[in-house]
């Protein structure tokens, strides 16, 4: 028995789609509603043929279903809540896969009717693309989705959710709000803007043209562009909705920069090789912990 019978999900970009594909490959039986304010998304989603009733309003979808997934940017969690709250049904759950969980409940906690269930989820997992033709059934799979249940949420409720993760492959773990927005800040949230920083310097650059820049981009450049061509609406919103763990990791992460050109500047080697070893380490951790492949090049095809 799948945990929900109707599914609603609004947004249906790159995540939204991608568990769409991921409910219909795995899922057989479960009925599935979706809206998206983009036109040219609804359309594309009827073309593909990725959930059966495509909505024209967020409300017309979540009418009736007993799940609801949020799946738009940060910023358009509140209005999207607005538009989808009249037609919650008691017992209903409503979740969200936003990057970022307390500006979430901030948003949301509020509009939340009496007898709805609201349980806050952040799969970890993603690529640089966006739009429903971006996503792929197999996005979740061995990855990490985590769940910030707020105080006395019904256990029942959040096993369902769960199992409805774990049934698209994930795996789950729980967490309190501020602690994800820690964690993910570090691992997600830093290096997107420290990606976003570099490109921007390097495009900059007067004295290295633009076409060496991007000619000789295979010595390490070309792996921050990646992350780099990440969408700008979502991840505009990231840093303003997760604004203080984003300063807090960003004044360690000046630190322990200004310790290494510290080492460069007295040619302190020894400083450099260590730090450099550790992280070779966190490396094959990653590895092991079946996140990444070992293949040469991160198994880029060429
Ligand atoms: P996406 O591919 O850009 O899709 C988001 C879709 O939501 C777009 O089609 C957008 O339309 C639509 N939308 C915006 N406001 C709306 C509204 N008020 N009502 C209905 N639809 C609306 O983005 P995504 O990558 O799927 O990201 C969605 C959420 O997942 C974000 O909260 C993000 O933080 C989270 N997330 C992303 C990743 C990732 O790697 N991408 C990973 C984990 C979690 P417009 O284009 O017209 O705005």
């Amino acid at each position: 028995m799948p945990p929900f019978r109707r599914v609603a999900l609004i947004g249906l970009g790159l995540i939204g789609s991608s568990i769409a594909r991921a409910v219909r490959a795995r899922m057989p039986g479960v009925a599935l509603a979706g809206h998206d304010r983009d036109a040219d998304v609804c359309e594309t989603v009827r073309r593909l043929g990725l959930v059966d009733e495509v909505a024209e309003t967020a409300a017309a979808a979540a009418r009736g279903a007993d799940l609801v997934v949020l799946a738009v940017p940060l910023g358009a969690m509140r209005a999207v809540g607005e538009a989808v709250r009249e037609a919650l049904a008691p017992g209903a759950v409503l979740t969200d896969v936003g990057s970022s969980k307390q500006a979430v409940i901030d948003a949301l906690g509020d509009l939340v009717p009496a007898g709805v269930h609201f349980v806050p989820g952040h799969p970890v997992a993603g690529t640089e693309r966006s739009g429903p033709e971006a996503g792929f059934a197999s996005l979740f799979e061995g990855r990490w989705c985590i769940l910030t249940p707020p105080d006395g949420t019904d256990p029942e409720v959040l096993g369902r959710l769960e199992a409805f993760w774990t049934g698209l492959g994930a795996r789950v773990e729980r967490m309190d709000a501020r602690h994800h927005d820690l964690v993910l800040a570090i691992t997600s949230h830093l290096p997107h803007l420290i990606a976003y920083s570099i490109v921007g310097t390097a495009s900059d650059l007067e004295e290295v043209t633009k076409a060496e820049v991007i000619k000789y981009s295979a010595g390490g450049f070309r792996d921050f562009t990646r992350i780099a061509a990440s969408d700008p609406t979502m991840w505009r919103d990231v840093f303003l909705m997760n604004r203080d763990a984003v300063l807090e990791m960003l004044a360690r992460f000046s630190e322990d920069l200004a310790a290494l050109q510290r080492a460069i500047r007295w040619g302190d080697g020894e400083t450099l090789y260590r730090r450099f070893e550790a992280s070779r380490a966190i490396r094959r951790a990653i590895v092991d912990a079946g996140q990444d492949t070992p293949a040469p090049d991160f198994g880029r095809s060429h």
